[in-house]
């Protein structure tokens, strides 16, 4: 097996003070490119046709690159076996009160819509903040696809290295976003849009958290929290979507003002809004999401500011006590 070893200094007990060697094996290696194209921290440049890591010392192990190459020729391994965050504090344990608060929410939210999955409980963890006791995958996953893994019923926490959609990790304020897709290029390579210019606005368009400033994407079932979360997701209906915009006005009569595009369901449209706006929004789910996981085609996604909740599950349950049965029942279909 040919391999080239690559040496590469990041982070300790952030991920940037532990050392990374990349080994790329060249015996697999197709030279499809992807690894140069998708590394955030331009690590790689095709020399002669092949891979070489001609800046190493600006790995920081995220991992996108060995997450996209097709024929996983690509092994990033920390030196002297520092893992990123080994001696990162664990963060205390979630109050009793907050556990019985949010089991009684995800209840609500399950027997007055009449959910058949978990609503979901997010949290992006701040770059050095103690991590939650939250079990961290061995397979890479999307963003997305761990969302959907959590409605099921699995909690979830995952660095950078364990996210496998770079779009997503850069969004979500993991990492650097790589420079073709910031410029917009891969999106007409891969047919997502007509021109690079519609590609750049979709891009300059959404909102993005500054690089390196998360440690963390944390989703759990929300009746099994463990760690405070900023928003909640609920995998929902379109009717079971309309009484929860109909409970968030219930109070005030406001309408609504949704930010939704195809484009970056779950990261942009169901937790980065609500968590930089402070505003609950809907998304009709992305082409990734709905290609990477099971969710049906009849399901929507709704984000919710955990701040908002509160006034949320007071309207469902004034809705919930009539106005829902009396919808369900269908009391103003016409005689036949
Ligand atoms: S992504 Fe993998 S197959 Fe493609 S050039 Fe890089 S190492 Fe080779
Ligand atoms: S994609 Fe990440 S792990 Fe791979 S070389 Fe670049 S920084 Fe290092």
């Amino acid at each position: 097996m040919t391999t080239i070893d690559q040496s590469a200094s990041i982070a300790a007990n952030t991920p940037r003070e532990v050392h990374y060697d990349v080994h790329i094996d060249l015996d697999s290696c197709t030279a499809c490119g992807l690894c140069e194209a998708f590394c955030p921290v331009d690590v790689f440049e095709m020399q002669g046709g092949l891979p070489v890591a001609v800046q190493p010392d600006l790995c920081w192990g995220c991992e996108t690159c060995a997450g996209q190459c097709p024929t996983a020729a690509i092994r990033v391994n920390c030196r002297e076996g520092a893992a990123p965050f080994a001696d990162r504090p664990k963060a205390d344990p979630l109050p009793t009160e907050k556990v019985e608060l949010y089991r009684e929410w995800s209840k609500t939210l399950k027997d007055i819509l009449g959910l058949r999955w978990n609503p979901v409980a997010i949290s992006l963890i701040p770059a050095g903040d103690p991590l939650p006791d939250v079990p961290i995958p061995k397979e890479r996953l999307r963003y997305c696809q761990s969302l959907m893994a959590a409605r099921r019923g699995r909690s979830i926490m995952m660095p950078a290295n364990r996210h496998a959609c770079p779009d997503g990790t850069a969004i979500l304020g993991l990492t650097e976003l790589p420079a073709k897709l910031a410029s917009g290029e891969l999106y007409i390579l891969f047919h997502k849009l007509h021109d690079i210019e519609a590609a750049k606005r979709m891009v300059l368009e959404r909102p993005c958290l500054e690089p390196r400033t998360i440690d963390a994407t944390v989703v759990t079932p929300l009746d099994s929290a463990a760690t405070e979360p900023q928003v909640i997701a609920v995998v929902a209906q379109p009717e079971q979507a309309m009484w929860l915009l109909m409970s968030s006005s219930y109070y005030s009569g406001l309408r609504h003002e949704l930010n939704a595009s195809g484009y970056n369901a779950q990261c942009v449209e169901t937790t980065l809004l609500p968590y930089t706006t402070g505003k609950l929004n809907v998304s009709f789910g992305c082409y990734g999401c709905r290609a990477s996981s099971d969710v049906g085609d009849d399901l929507m996604f709704v984000g919710i500011p955990v701040d908002l909740m509160p006034t949320i599950i007071a309207g469902l349950r004034e809705l919930g006590s009539r106005a829902i049965p009396q919808s369900r029942n269908k009391i103003y279909l016409p005689p036949m």
